[in-house]
């Protein structure tokens, strides 16, 4: 949004952000031992959408990069999303077209209908034992909640497959940014309508500044003062390794999706990086209520909450609310994107 207004309106743009970095929760850096590593966790971009890749192209260059995960159960990796070499694997099948593996989910899948929640998106294609399996236990470490309570969009948001694709998107357009995603925000930022005030609560400066308009992405409660109550917002907190071996594990991303594992994934990033170097550098994440906020957490509840927040925006002329957390949206990186573009054309309407 900075980087449109000050380019294309010619306007001057404060960037007033609490944290000691741009970039928000897709910031990488550099660690200790020289790995290029994502402070926040992975962040993979992909998207169809030829607008978002456009744009985005303006900034940095890329590198072709295709995600991969697999999941662990007990001592065995399992493709994820399931797909027909997940099912051979497990079950010790030998399914050999996709006719197979659809029947296959046939046999085992149960009818949901309507489809109400993340327990049934999933039970509805795949049956139980998949479930219980690979989703069950992970998003109850993830959320803290069963997958009954979380929204269908939650656990659809990983499909099922009848085919051998073992990647984790299948978007059109799956790069990384070149120098990776703190670059390509600085020179995004690179311009001389923008002024970058960092280590700064809003709040503590909103009354001192003159504005026409706000662009406000931090979480939706907290610009309210928790009037309605707090939104939850899930947190995660890293742990980090660094190993002086070439690699780690066998995947950009292992999926811990067994239930005495405290954690849920174990990143390593020099495959999303695709760096060489002596060392290794992995992160592994519990997921955890308080810290800083990650996830929008999707039940009917806060659903409600937010509407009244959201109730409380339509009152506001002059403070559009974007990202993440200002829309309480699950959002990947290139539907935030493509949603700071689409209200940039409303501004350019209205001025
Ligand atoms: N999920 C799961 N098992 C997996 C992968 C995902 O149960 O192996 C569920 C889980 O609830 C997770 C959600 O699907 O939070 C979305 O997964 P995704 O990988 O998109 O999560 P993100 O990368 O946004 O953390």
């Amino acid at each position: 949004m900075a980087e449109r207004i000050a380019s294309q309106l010619n306007k001057k743009v404060l960037v007033v952000e609490k944290r000691n970095h741009i970039g928000g929760n897709a910031y990488d850096e550099y660690d200790e031992h020289g790995i290029l590593v994502h402070r926040y966790g992975p962040h993979i971009f992909h998207t169809n959408s030829k607008e978002v890749f456009d744009y985005l192209s303006q900034f940095t260059e890329w590198r072709f990069y295709e995600h991969k995960v697999l999941a662990k159960i007990g001592k065995e990796l399992y493709p994820i999303p399931i797909n027909r070499l997940t099912l051979n694997k497990l079950y010790k099948l030998n399914l050999t077209s996709e006719k197979e593996v659809a029947e296959y989910y046939d046999s085992v899948r149960e009818n949901r209908y309507p489809v109400k929640n993340s327990e049934d998106i999933i039970v509805n294609q795949v049956g139980v034992d998949l479930f219980e399996k690979f989703f069950k236990n992970y998003t109850k470490k993830q959320w803290n909640l069963e997958p009954k309570e979380l929204a269908p969009s939650v656990c659809g948001r990983i499909p099922v497959r009848t085919n051998d694709d073992c990647r984790y998107f299948t978007d059109k357009y799956q790069f990384m940014p070149k120098e990776g995603y703190t670059k390509m925000f600085e020179l995004m930022l690179k311009h001389k309508n923008i002024e970058i005030l960092l280590n700064t609560d809003y709040k503590s400066v909103v009354d001192g500044i003159e504005y026409d308009k706000m662009i406000y992405s931090g979480p939706i409660d907290y610009f309210f003062d928790y009037k309605y109550g707090k939104l939850p917002y899930r947190s995660i907190r890293f742990e980090w390794e660094t190993y002086k071996r070439e690699y780690y594990h066998f995947a950009a991303v292992v999926n811990h999706v067994d239930f005495d594992i405290p954690f849920t994934r174990v990143t390593e990033y020099k495959y999303l990086t695709e760096q060489s170097s002596v060392y290794t550098s992995i992160s592994k994440e519990y997921p955890q209520l308080e810290g800083e906020p990650y996830y929008p957490v999707h039940t009917e509840k806060n659903k409600k909450l937010f509407n009244a927040y959201y109730e409380e925006t339509k009152m506001l002329k002059n403070v559009l609310f974007c990202g993440r957390l200002g829309v309480y949206k699950y959002y990947n990186m290139d539907q935030v994107v493509a949603n700071s573009l689409k209200i940039f054309k409303t501004i350019i309407r209205v001025v």
